[in-house]
């Protein structure tokens, strides 16, 4: 089958490859779309240290060619929950699948999607209802991560919700939020069209970062600041700005990822707040049909964040332009025509 391998850091070339193997437990997908992710750009830069040769690829939906289990028949449309799990350890038995130290990411320890096949365990594969259009299905891998997510934190409605950060994730919390029937939620982003697309799918305003938003904040909540902040940059001023728009006793969601080591926070302020942290990484097994049931039933729009559309053979191109600033880019999808 014809995957682009990567072969070391910064080298990506579109090859010929064994086709992964079957065996009773795992399903044979097709490939039909990916998402490229930051994850992607670390792996290929090298800042994610992977072995090589790899393909990678996290975010993946296609049709099901070869299976054993009844419920997955060829042709299903599915998307696949890459996070595996042992299934024995002390985690996975408590049912923290997400937190398992054998954990595999297909697309980083393992082959992933940027290929015209990948194999799967069958607990891994999720159908696909109608509803639910292929283009746009790899992006529900990101809405089980906010889902999640917000597990942790229990909005009750009427809540104020700040979100730091109006990405792909952040537009989706904000969707979730107001799911939950929290209000007012208010993004907070310095890209004009990303808060344009966040009003469009429901936050009740949009503002960029700075003094004169924390007093819109306080203004639009009594004069007290938010009762959660969802953080979706993991940039460490727009956490700080974060915890300027909590209340006192608020909750504070860590969700962007950072890995620096090393960030200026007002930490007197979390002590003076009393603000309860929370923090989430990844996705359980649990949010996949949730999550695609709330896309099957518009609760969460995914359309809006696809900004581009591309060829798989194109992969290097996209990543490329992960890492270039462009006032209107979101999501890259990547579709896999079988000829290419
Ligand atoms: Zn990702
Ligand atoms: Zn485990």
């Amino acid at each position: 089958m014809k995957a682009m391998v990567l072969t070391a850091p910064g080298e990506l070339v579109l090859n010929e490859v064994a086709q992964p193997r079957l065996d009773t437990s795992r399903v044979l997908v097709r490939v039909t779309h990916s998402g490229v992710c930051g994850t992607d750009f670390k792996i290929y830069s090298g800042a994610i240290p992977v072995r090589h040769p790899l393909i990678m690829g996290h975010e993946m939906a296609g049709e099901v060619v070869e299976s054993d289990a009844d419920a997955l028949r060829p042709g299903d449309r599915v998307i696949i929950d890459p996070e595996l799990y042992c299934g024995v350890c002390f985690y996975c038995r408590a049912g923290q699948t997400n937190l398992c130290p054998s954990g595999i990411l297909l697309g980083r320890d393992a082959d992933g999607g940027f290929a015209e096949y990948v194999v799967a365990p069958q607990s891994h594969v999720f159908p696909l209802s109608d509803e639910v259009d292929s283009q746009t299905a790899p992006l529900i891998q990101v809405l089980t991560t906010c889902l999640h997510a917000q597990r942790q934190v229990d909005i009750f409605p009427g809540e104020s919700v700040v979100i730091v950060g109006l990405g792909v994730t952040g537009q989706v919390h904000l969707q979730l939020a107001k799911a939950r029937g929290a209000y007012p939620v208010i993004g907070i982003e310095p890209n004009a069209w990303r808060r344009e697309v966040a009003e469009k799918l429901g936050a009740d305003v949009a503002l960029p970062p700075g003094e004169a938003s924390i007093h819109s904040v306080l203004q639009a909540t009594n004069g007290r600041g938010a009762d959660l902040i969802i953080e979706a940059t993991g940039i460490g001023p727009a956490i700080a700005e974060g915890i300027a728009m909590a209340r006192l006793g608020a909750r504070l969601l860590l969700f962007g990822i950072t890995t620096a080591t090393e960030v200026r926070l007002p930490f007197y302020q979390l002590y003076f707040k009393e603000l309860t942290l929370f923090s989430s990484r990844a996705a359980k097994s649990e949010d996949f049909p949730a999550s695609i049931d709330l896309v099957g039933r518009g609760v969460v729009q995914l359309k809006p964040l696809v900004s581009d559309v591309m060829p798989l053979g194109e992969l290097k191109t996209a990543i490329g332009m992960l890492g270039s600033d462009s006032a209107q880019r979101m999501k890259i999808i990547l579709e896999h025509g079988i000829n290419q």
